[in-house]
């Protein structure tokens, strides 16, 4: 009997390129309406796509047969969920089929948490399911162009793929600014299926592209996405909202993947809270791209003596990052500017400075308390929802780092819920007890602006009657210094009457 065998690095088979109309690429980790965009992107650059299973409850205990037990728990919900798709597909289809028909891609980076190890977790998954020759392959983010094991991922790919996150988060943001002020229940959920499969085909039909420059140029000024946006528009100009609702506002922020999950992963913290009565503002995937390009120009600053061709790459980076901001914000325009626009990076560093240093990588960094910063400072929310995964170092560091912060802004709301995965009545709860106190906020708030402006919800109400359009979804109220939708709209509609 073999008691040990030498270490063997895990090397997938590539694939061919006669396989790809055969072989179906897996990928997940994103909400359903990333996922499909995506799947949309992949399938016109050529590939078969398929997202894996909403995570489900049960991914944690199936994860944590194979991958350490005091791993994040993110790391441990993907690899049991991969794990789980492996078995029922082996059941369904018989295990050669699935190694020959499907493989699995995933994002990786290098750092100092988890997230630079999450492909070993999944080894671990291939080696426990009995299923080492699955191909899993590791792609880099943050290149335009590579070739891993027989995946081409070209400068179109990667820029379709870039334009399907952005529409995802775009259709996110609307999603959550509407949901909580429909009038007809419901509503905002069918409009968003709609949108999603609305854009799916527009991406799927998107021009072919050969050539790195021509492909760059094409993305970097089309008005395709934003012509596609435009049709969603009139979807979500029919969704009636009542804005005089008083909801408290909770920012959510956190660890990268549970931040951004709808679902059994973080307890679906963000429906939760809606149905706790308050408005959450998601966190967009772009933000957190913003952040690494950002990361790479603070790093290539820092040591600009040993870079060669400093100036040049700092103008090209700079360059990438003006791109970058001016196609979220010609696809945010396309829907009004409703969806929030991106958080200025350098001020989330400098407000994030005295108490957490931006050299400290891993997971959001320093952004937490940027971003808690932020929203407190510039009334965006009345109380920040941190989502703090059980096991994860960066995100223990930033809870404590917020403590100085608190220290310095008692009246910030902040809420660190740490998620285990199993533990949501304690999860919860905790949250609740803020939530509280964001509501009696929101309720101030309001009521001092209808101080303010000698308005009341029935005069409103006249003023709206003769105005249908303020009752659009796709009506934009401009911030005017309150968090609260209901405050800022109040205030709104008194600089109409020109009472303020
Ligand atoms: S940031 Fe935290 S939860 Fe996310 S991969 Fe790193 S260690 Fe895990």
């Amino acid at each position: 009997m073999k008691v040990a065998e030498h270490y063997r690095a895990y090397r997938p088979r590539p694939l061919r390129r006669e396989e790809r109309d055969k072989v179906t690429l897996l990928f997940g980790g994103l909400t359903w309406k990333h996922e499909r965009l995506m799947q949309a992107i992949l399938e016109n650059g050529g590939y078969r796509a398929k997202p894996l299973p909403e995570i489900k409850r049960v991914d944690l205990d199936i994860g944590k047969e194979f991958v350490d037990p005091g791993a994040c728990c993110p790391t441990i919900f993907t690899a049991g969920n991969l794990a789980r798709f492996l078995r029922e597909k082996v059941e369904e289809e018989g295990a050669q089929n699935v190694r020959d028909r499907y493989v699995f891609v995933t994002a990786g980076a290098c750092g100092p948490c988890r997230f630079g190890q999450y492909h070993e977790s999944y080894e671990r998954v291939l080696e426990g399911t009995g299923m080492r020759d699955f191909r899993l392959f590791l792609v880099d983010i943050l290149r335009m162009e590579q070739e891993e094991g027989g995946l081409e991922i070209t400068t179109s790919l990667t820029l379709g793929l870039l334009y399907a996150v952005f529409l995802g988060d775009i259709l996110t943001d609307m999603e959550y600014a509407v949901r909580p002020y429909e009038v007809k229940p419901g509503e905002t959920d069918r409009v968003l299926r709609e949108s999603v499969e609305l854009l799916s085909q527009k991406l799927r039909k998107r021009p072919p592209l050969n050539g790195r420059w021509r492909s760059f140029l094409w993305h970097a000024t089309t008005s395709y996405f934003t012509e596609a946006l435009r049709e969603v528009r009139e979807l979500w100009d029919e969704v009636e909202v009542d804005r005089l609702r008083v909801k408290p506002k909770v920012k959510i922020t956190g660890e990268f993947w549970l931040q951004t999950h709808e679902g059994d992963g973080n307890y679906n913290i963000k429906r939760w809270l809606e149905a706790e009565g308050a408005e959450v503002i998601p966190p967009p995937i772009a933000v957190w791209m913003d952040y690494l390009i950002h990361m790479e120009l603070w790093r290539m600053q820092e040591s600009r003596e040993f870079v060669r061709r400093y100036l040049l790459k700092k103008l090209l980076t700079k360059g990438i990052l003006w791109l970058y901001h001016r196609t979220y914000n010609r696809l945010r325009a396309a829907m009004n500017n409703v969806p929030h626009p991106l958080p200025p990076q350098e001020e989330l560093r400098k407000l994030a400075n005295p108490f957490f240093d931006y050299r400290l990588a891993g997971g959001e960094g320093h952004m937490l308390i940027g971003k808690a910063l932020f929203a407190y400072l510039h009334r965006h929310a009345h109380m920040i929802c941190e989502l703090s995964p059980y096991g994860c170092l960066p995100n223990t560091m930033s809870v404590g780092a917020m403590q100085g912060v608190l220290g310095k802004y008692p009246d910030l709301l902040y809420a660190p819920i740490e998620i285990k995965g199993d533990a949501e009545v304690h999860a919860l709860s905790r949250c609740q007890m803020i939530l509280t106190e964001a509501k009696r906020k929101a309720q101030r708030e309001f009521e001092e602006v209808l101080d303010r402006t000698g308005l009341t919800p029935e005069k409103v109400r006249e003023f709206e009657e003769e105005r249908p359009h303020l009752r659009r979804a796709t009506y934009r109220v401009p911030h005017g210094g309150c968090a609260g939708t209901a405050a800022s709209y109040v205030l709104h509609v008194a600089k109409i009457m020109g009472r303020v």
